[in-house]
């Protein structure tokens, strides 16, 4: 199916393929599937900063209950789809244009990140003679043990949120400015995580922080926001398919956590990789075959200026081959035969490399390969413009 598709791209192209190619169909039922299987009290928005495109936006419109963004073009991207899908809006250095914006355009929440935060919101609100609805971002004290393993935003230093200790004062001062509405609080401390059991390890602490402000402060939460961080397996055993986080199991035990604490709040995922990564895939065609220091490398149309995620994650990505049989020249074909590979983009810097040592059974000048989970954090997160090389087409297929 998957092979499928990419196959009749291929045929329809003649130039030096170089593409990203994103299945929509895929991205729907993906989409719904995932919503449809969280307990009622639960939303699923999407964290648009994975992959901002307008037709994934589109796709994704009325299959989740609203975005996630993190700068005011963010609301502009999600606005121009659509005029009142709620959004949500994060990010530690929103500048006052930006929280007026986010004021004019109805978003549903304003994620607060600090007090000096707060309290510029409240005086943009007041001054609008408006109110405006907030979480607070919690950087916990501590996270459980086994949430260690994963890229993490609390639970240590960061820029992330406002530190668990400072959260009482925060709440007081919340709940005294006119232009303020206390809705609950906001908590996206991993990234990135696989496991299904230390997501709810994590979640479960998060319910009982909110518990423990809810008592002390005799308040009711509307919304607790548990963040994205919800992972995605970019492992390269070709043998066999990828294990991935295992979302029935992790939403069953979800409500079970749900029926033992009955929050009286509902919970928002905030998902950005997990939604989309598995919709996309980043081709670039083969231009050279060659061996130096008793290595062989492919050179690909394309690389890290479109698809910086293996770099930026320090992985070898996960691809396949997609062969292709024209060969205009009078000459004989590079190839690779059963071996191990590495392969390059076009960049002349020794860092644009997205797999190393990968073993491919046959690889040819001519050739294409395909990497998989390219739909998030690929072509939003890369330096197009770097060497001045002809972006990537990008293709939206449909059905
Ligand atoms: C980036 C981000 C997300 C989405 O993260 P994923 O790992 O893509 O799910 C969610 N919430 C916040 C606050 C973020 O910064």
């Amino acid at each position: 199916m998957k092979q499928q598709l990419l196959r009749n791209f291929l045929d329809s192209r003649t130039e030096p393929v170089c593409a990203y190619v994103y299945d929509l169909a895929h991205l729907r039922r993906r989409a719904e599937r995932l919503r449809q299987a969280l307990p009622p009290q639960c939303s699923l928005f999407y964290a648009i900063k994975a992959n901002s495109d307008a037709p994934i936006l589109q796709a994704l419109l009325h299959r989740t209950d609203g975005f996630e963004v993190a700068s005011l073009g963010e609301v502009e991207r999600v606005r121009a789809i659509d005029r009142s899908v709620p959004i949500i809006f994060g990010g530690p250095g929103k500048t006052d244009a930006e929280l007026e914006g986010a004021l004019q355009q109805q978003v549903m929440l304003i994620h607060i990140e600090s007090e000096h935060q707060l309290r510029r919101l409240d005086w943009i609100a007041r001054r609008r003679h408006q109110v405006a609805d907030v979480l607070l971002r919690v950087n916990p004290a501590q996270l459980p043990q086994d949430a260690k393993a994963t890229l993490r935003m609390g639970g240590e230093a960061t820029q992330f949120g406002i530190d668990q200790a400072q959260i009482p004062a925060m709440i007081e001062l919340a709940l005294s400015l006119p232009g303020i509405r206390l809705k609950g609080l906001h908590l996206h401390a991993i990234s990135n995580n696989l496991d299904a059991q230390t997501h709810l390890a994590v979640l479960t602490h998060y319910l009982t922080l909110a518990e423990t402000w809810q008592q002390r402060y005799q308040l009711q939460f509307e919304w607790l926001n548990v963040g994205g961080g919800i992972g995605v397996n970019y492992g390269v055993d070709h043998a066999e398919p990828q294990a991935q986080f295992d979302w029935e199991r992790f939403c069953n035990g979800l409500a079970a956590l749900i029926a033992t604490h009955r929050p009286g709040y509902k919970m928002i995922f905030e998902c950005g990789r997990f939604i989309t990564a598995d919709c996309g895939y980043y081709l670039a065609e083969v231009t050279d075959v060659k061996t130096t220091h008793g290595k062989h490398f492919a050179i690909l149309r394309g690389g890290s200026h479109h698809f910086r995620l293996p770099v930026s994650w320090q992985h070898d990505h996960p691809f396949t081959v997609l062969a292709r049989e024209a060969w205009p020249y009078p000459f004989a074909r590079p190839a690779v035969q059963d071996a191990p590979i590495t392969l390059c983009g076009e960049l002349c810097t020794p860092k644009d490399t997205l797999a190393r040592d990968a073993h491919v059974a046959r690889l040819r000048a001519g050739d294409c390969v395909a990497f998989l989970l390219a739909g998030a954090y690929g072509w939003h997160i890369s330096h197009h413009d770097f060497l001045s090389h002809p972006h990537p087409e990008r293709v939206y297929l449909d059905g």
